[in-house]
């Protein structure tokens, strides 16, 4: 009886290996675009660059916004998966399957044991292109335990129960507002924008102004966060005010003087957003600008808002946030003064750090996700080892080929999108043109600390 059980359990065990062995091969994926209005217009996107070319369509159209490409599981907006160059190849009947689908079947042969086991069998992270034309929300993204929250009292909302760190990591030059400002700035501002102080208690932006030395660090953060409420919930008709007696100010004040960055911006997104409180916001964020190749991370509670260029994104996967500025989509003001950490001064900007003479590595501190952007001359190759989780690579501009560790070969051209499983190492090289690539996969400190 034990020799049958061994018999029937060694068949099993084989049976597993073949089917995990099939589950370790390297995926096409056909992925989604969104078309939100803050996009690049038509085919000066590269969105929409990305997704014609992805897709496999003929042209953009000329009056749609393409925002973002996504990569990834996520609900919202899965990729599809190809077999060879044959996307109906991998549909079940006339239903396409998706990269969830073909994960769920054997998460620990696709995802590795590792990721499967603390992820619950998703692919963690989402990987994104984004095109900003026109300023994003003023935004926060919540930790994991308000996330859950958030998720069960208004799942049509906020449409699933995981926190959202992310990283963007800049294609051309690329402007963001991150974090608060340090309390010298807002003094600054205190003392340079009476539009600001006209909405505030008198008391409080004369004790931040006056008194902000003597004051401990809690007692600072405090006022600072109680000034940035009364602005955030100041009525339409203040705020609409306000907004207007500071447009003209600044309109007389620029024939005088050059206007500071922040004002310049600040009269941008006037234009953008009329009378709208996220202009008022700019003033207690910081002002960033990145250039190709800086990345920028934001953690749970953050406030931000992009403004405009293109970049890489990645994230866990997930999709919530809480708006309350620089937008038409519904705002939770509340919600978002009482979810951030009040964290003041200048976020750190990531430049990568060199894997080898092509690839940098941008690795914030969030255990879902790191990128590497690899940027190959013609001709050249570059092997990327294997490693013990899953990773998306995406090709942005050239062609070359790719080899697997499995001596699979297959070219690899611009808008192409691969899924590579856990324990696959793979190499590419450059054809005739330069081959610029970005890869996504589960952060190396995340493998350290288990
Ligand atoms: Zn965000």
């Amino acid at each position: 009886m034990a020799e049958e059980d061994d018999k029937r359990l060694k068949k099993r065990k084989k049976k597993r290996l073949i089917g995990a062995d099939r589950r370790r091969r390297l995926l096409r994926l056909k992925c989604c675009v969104q078309n939100y209005d803050w996009g690049v217009l038509g085919c000066n996107s590269q969105v929409a660059r990305m997704f014609l070319l992805n897709s496999g369509s003929y042209s953009a159209d000329p009056d749609e916004c393409y925002a973002e490409f996504w990569i990834g599981t996520h609900k919202s907006g899965p990729s599809f998966v190809f077999f060879g160059r044959d996307y109906n190849a991998a549909a079940i009947g006339s239903k396409p399957l998706s990269l969830k689908d073909w994960i769920t079947v054997d998460p620990g042969a696709v995802l590795g044991d590792k990721v499967a086991r603390k992820w619950g069998g998703d692919l963690p992270f989402l990987f994104k292109v984004l095109s900003v034309e026109k300023a994003l929300s003023i935004q926060a993204h919540p930790d994991k335990e308000l996330a859950r929250a958030l998720h069960e009292a208004q799942p049509s909302i906020y449409k699933d129960d995981n926190h959202k760190p992310e990283m963007a990591l800049a294609l051309t030059g690329f402007e963001a507002l991150c974090g608060f400002i340090s309390s010298k700035e807002l003094k600054g501002v205190l003392s340079s924008v009476p539009e600001i102080v006209e909405l505030v208690q008198g008391a409080d932006a004369e004790k931040f102004s006056h008194d902000s030395e003597q004051n401990g660090k809690e007692k600072v953060k405090s006022l600072f966060e109680s000034i940035f409420g009364q602005i955030m919930s100041s009525n339409k008709a203040m705020v609409r005010e306000a907004i207007c007696k500071l447009k003209r100010r600044l309109s007389l004040e620029k024939k005088k003087r050059q206007l500071s960055t922040k004002e310049q911006l600040v009269l941008r997104l006037e234009a953008q957003y009329p009378a709208d409180v996220g202009i008022l916001a700019a003033f207690f964020l910081n002002y960033v600008k990145l250039k190709p190749g800086e990345a920028l991370y934001l953690g749970p509670n953050e406030p931000h808002a992009y403004i405009s260029g293109e970049c890489i994104e990645c994230m866990a996967t997930s999709d919530n946030v809480v708006r309350a500025g620089l937008t038409s989509k519904k705002r939770d003001v509340q919600a978002l003064l009482s979810m951030l950490n009040y964290k003041q001064g200048f976020p750190e900007i990531l430049q990568g750090v060199s894997l080898n003479e092509y690839t940098r590595k941008y690795a914030p501190p969030f255990d879902e996700f790191e990128v590497d952007r690899c940027i190959l001359p013609v001709a050249a190759s570059v092997s990327f080892p294997s490693v013990p989780g899953p990773s998306l690579f995406l090709l942005m501009s050239g062609k070359g080929t790719i080899v697997t560790g499995y001596s699979e070969e297959s070219t690899f051209q611009e808008g192409e999108v691969l899924f590579v499983p856990a324990y696959m190492e793979v190499s590419v090289t450059a054809a005739a043109t330069e081959l610029h690539m970005y890869r996504a996969g589960v952060n190396n400190r995340f493998f350290r600390d288990l």
